[in-house]
This record gives C-alpha cells, sequence and structure tokens, in this order.
C-alpha cells in the first residue's frame, strides 16, 4: 500500500456566527481526518462573525495542532473567505466545503481518491438537496442551466464550491485577483483534468441559511457577468427587433390608416423598458470594472493563529493582513529597544 502520511491536504472552511454547529463541524471533521491515511491541516476562514465562533475556533485550536484560524476584519463574503483560505492553504491538494456539514466530510476520501488517480480537480456534484426549500432548489437549477449555456467555459451544473484542487490549480486561482470571484466558474477556466463525484447535499441541522435572497443574486450577477458577455449583446438584438417590429408597425399603420394612441403607447413601453434595461446590463459591466479598477485589498485578515511560524502572504498579490503587520512591528519595536 502506498505510505500518504507525508502528502498533506488542506481543508478551507468559510465561517459567518455559526455558534450553534460550529463544535459538531470541528468534531465531525476532526474525526473524518484522524481516520485518514494523509496528512490534514483544517483552516476556519471566518468571515466577520459577530457571535461566539471565533472563540470556540480559539479554543479548539488550542487542542488540535492542526487547526488554523484565519479571521477577516469585516464580513467580506463566502466567496472572498474561500479566496483567503486557499490563499493560506500549503497543502498539495486543497479542499474546500462549508462548515455547516450540508457537504459530508466522507466525501471526501472519494474525492483524494479520485486525486491520487490523476484528477486535477474533483468537484462535488449534488445529486439531491434535502431540506432546502423548493424557491431555493429551483432558483440554483434554473441558474445553474442559464450560467452553463450562456458561457463558453465549462461550469458544471449543481455543482457547490465543495471540491478538491490539485497545488498547481491552486497556484494559478492565487493569481487571479478577482474583486468579486464566482470561485466555482474561476476553478472551471483554470482546466486540467476535472472530474466529478456525486453526493447527496445534507439538510443544515442547527442555524439559519447565512445566504439571503440579496446574497444568492448577487452571486448569480457575479458568476454571469464573469463568465458571459452574452447580455451585453442583448441590446444588439432586442434593438433590432425593435427597429423591424416598428417598420412593420408603420406599413400595417400606413396600409390601414390605423393610427391609435394605445399603438404608440406599446411601442412607447417597450422601447422605454429596453433602453433602461440595456442601461443596467451596461451597469452591471461597468461596476465591475469600477471595482476591478480600485485595486484594494481583496479582505482585510485582522488575525491568524495555529500556523506554523513563517506562513508568508506578502508573496500573493492584493493580500492584506495586518495581523502580520502588526507581528513585524513588534518585531521592530523589540528590536529598537535592545
Ligand atoms: N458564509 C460565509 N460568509 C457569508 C455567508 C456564508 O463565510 O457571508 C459561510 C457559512 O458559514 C457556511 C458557508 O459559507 O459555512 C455556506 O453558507 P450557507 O450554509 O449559509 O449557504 P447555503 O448552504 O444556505 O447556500
Ligand atoms: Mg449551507
Amino acid at each position: 500500500m502506498t505510505d500518504y502520511s507525508d502528502q498533506l491536504i488542506s481543508i478551507v472552511m468559510p465561517v459567518f456566527n455559526e455558534e450553534a454547529l460550529i463544535m459538531k463541524t470541528i468534531r465531525t471533521v476532526q474525526g473524518f481526518v484522524s481516520q485518514q491515511p494523509e496528512n490534514y491541516e483544517i483552516i476556519f476562514v471566518d468571515d466577520g462573525s459577530n457571535d461566539s465562533t471565533t472563540d470556540k475556533i480559539r479554543k479548539a485550536i488550542a487542542f488540535h495542532p492542526e487547526m488554523r484560524l484565519v479571521r477577516f476584519s469585516r464580513n467580506f463574503g463566502h466567496q472572498l473567505a474561500i479566496t483567503a483560505g486557499i490563499r493560506y492553504a500549503t497543502g498539495k491538494a486543497v479542499v474546500v466545503m462549508d462548515a455547516d456539514l450540508q457537504d459530508p466530510p466522507a466525501v471526501i476520501a472519494d474525492m483524494v481518491t479520485a486525486w491520487h488517480r490523476g484528477a486535477d480537480v474533483v468537484y462535488g456534484k449534488r445529486k439531491q438537496r434535502d431540506g432546502e426549500s423548493w424557491f431555493k432548489k429551483i432558483s440554483a437549477k434554473a441558474f445553474y442551466r442559464l450560467l452553463h449555456s450562456i458561457t463558453n467555459i465549462n461550469i458544471p451544473v449543481d455543482t457547490g464550491d465543495f471540491r478538491l484542487m490539485d497545488r498547481k490549480v491552486v497556484t494559478v486561482l492565487e493569481r487571479m485577483n478577482e474583486d468579486e470571484p464566482f470561485v466555482r466558474g474561476m476553478v472551471s477556466w483554470v482546466g486540467f483534468k476535472q472530474t466529478a463525484v456525486e453526493y447527496e447535499r445534507q439538510p443544515r441541522t442547527q442555524g439559519e441559511s447565512k445566504y439571503p435572497l440579496h446574497k444568492m443574486v448577487r452571486l448569480a450577477m457575479d458568476g454571469i457577468t464573469s463568465f458571459s458577455n452574452l447580455p451585453l449583446k442583448f441590446a444588439n438584438w432586442a434593438g433590432s427587433i425593435l427597429c423591424l417590429s416598428a417598420i412593420v408597425t408603420m406599413i400595417v399603420a400606413i396600409w390601414t390608416g390605423f393610427t391609435g394612441t394605445m399603438l404608440l403607447l406599446i411601442v412607447d413601453l417597450l422601447i422605454g423598458g429596453f433602453l433602461l434595461l440595456s442601461i443596467g446590463i451596461l451597469g452591471q459591466y461597468l461596476g465591475r470594472v469600477f471595482n476591478q479598477s480600485r485595486e484594494r485589498p481583496l479582505y482585510v485578515v485582522a488575525e491568524t493563529m495555529g500556523f506554523p511560524s513563517g506562513v508568508n502572504q506578502h508573496h500573493i498579490a492584493r493580500t492584506v493582513s495586518v495581523d502580520s503587520v502588526n507581528k513585524v512591528n513588534k518585531v521592530q519595536k523589540v528590536r529598537n529597544q535592545s
């Protein structure tokens, strides 16, 4: 049997106000990794929790040397939390999973097997989504299919961010500095050998979903605007159709002598609606360009804990850690005093 004990795998888990279930997650994931032949590090990215989640993780780290914490200065969102976790991970493979156990850790073993067999990305494909509202299921299904049909990148349907990535994929991701990332699309964009393992998405046992409707809509917009320019072409098509219908209407009006005000009103509404819609679509893309052009750090790390000393993030663009700046200042102060 191959000895995998020197093979480090990182598990990255974004967490936001999960005090109700974080201890259960820690126990379950801990139990899973202790059974595996590979070596694991578990990185929690605390996305600005304001409940007792952070304290619970800090306490657990004291007992578990393989656990680490990266705490954001505020809530930057699930996708940026994943981005940060990937950048802090040092494993030969990196697994991203939600912290609410909807993605069962046991599936990681299947992902690792597929990786050992040569896959570079192993994504979790949801066979079933138990315990989620019909609205969430239908909207998610429709969104994945829409995205799939309007982009040239092969973004698999019914997959979230639960996946394993080989180090070479992670190296590419680290260099993609997107302000509003759609990580699952970016991973597909990278390419290499990508394969799926199917699993049943479990219902949440505790706590509420941290993805209210407005966050879902934002994620969907980020997915579409970062992977398709098709909506921008909408104005061309709709404009052509409107011009054609205007000509047809004119001919009909001349032919029949019909000049109803209703008709004018309808055409007016149609043109007005179309113009506003086109401006809105332009705005979405312009907003992305604007955000990207400011080149702010993607997120602010307020604290790190549990990392072996020497973890240095400064080689990665647009990463800021107040924590490491503090540490450097402290060292300089000590040097100046001595
Ligand atoms: N999460 C996060 N930041 C946010 C929202 C969510 O880090 O702003 C985390 C959350 O704690 C969980 C994961 O992202 O570990 C997925 O969120 P959630 O389970 O609420 O999403 P759903 O499964 O309902 O789509
Ligand atoms: Mg969830």
